[in-house]
């Protein structure tokens, strides 16, 4: 499935009444989104009432949109506190930028900025002392330590294996914040179990 420049396709549909549903169930709150049929080319797109169509919207948007059409699991996470997660991978650039996430539920209330004891690329490891800090002040707040985030500082904000392999499990959260050159979303979210990954859409506000 191809998408216009800067957009992606957060759902799918057989029908075009439905996603024109969904079009206007999105622009009642803001999000403005585009209905396209994959076959449209020179066809009438009023004479067939079935094929398959999709529903676009502007890729920062992706997250709210998949919310508000109730697709999938999400993670609210505030703009100033994706703002810290860029700043600080724009700091530790060339190398990844790390830290920790706290809140609770879906909600991501604290971004923790920390040091990449391997100051590498490719690698990272969050400072044990300022991991015990951080924790110490998540618990203050009545928060958990929900998960952790990364940069890729030369890819784009996808799992790696290694990240599959070394996340925890259970409820644990991974954030990538990437350049954003393939998809356009320069930061991600996901739910990992064994092997199993889940993408959270990440949204702004609630
Ligand atoms: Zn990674």
């Amino acid at each position: 499935m191809t998408s216009g420049q800067g957009t992606v396709a957060v759902a799918e549909y057989l029908f075009r009444g439905d996603a024109e549903v969904a079009r206007a169930l999105l622009d009642s709150q803001g999000i403005r989104a585009h209905v396209r049929a994959d076959d449209e080319g020179g066809l009438n797109p009023g004479f067939f009432s079935e094929y398959r169509v999709v529903l676009e919207v502007k890729a920062a948007d992706a997250g709210d949109a998949r919310v508000a059409l109730g697709l999938g699991e999400s993670l609210l996470v505030p703009d100033e506190i994706q703002a810290g997660m860029m700043a600080h991978a724009e700091w530790a650039h060339p190398n990844e930028a790390c830290g920790l996430l706290a809140g609770g539920g879906e909600v991501i209330e604290m971004v923790f900025c920390l040091s990449n004891r391997d100051a590498s690329p490719t690698r990272y490891t969050i400072d044990p002392h300022e991991h015990y800090g951080a924790m110490r002040f998540a618990e203050a707040c009545g928060w958990d330590i929900v998960g952790a985030w990364h940069s890729h500082p030369n890819g784009d904000a996808v799992l790696s294996n290694v990240d599959v392999a070394e996340s925890p499990g259970g409820e644990w959260i991974t954030v990538v914040v990437g350049n954003g050159r393939l998809t356009g979303s320069p930061i991600r979210a996901y739910r990992t179990d064994g092997p199993a990954v889940t993408e959270l859409a990440i949204h702004r506000s609630a």
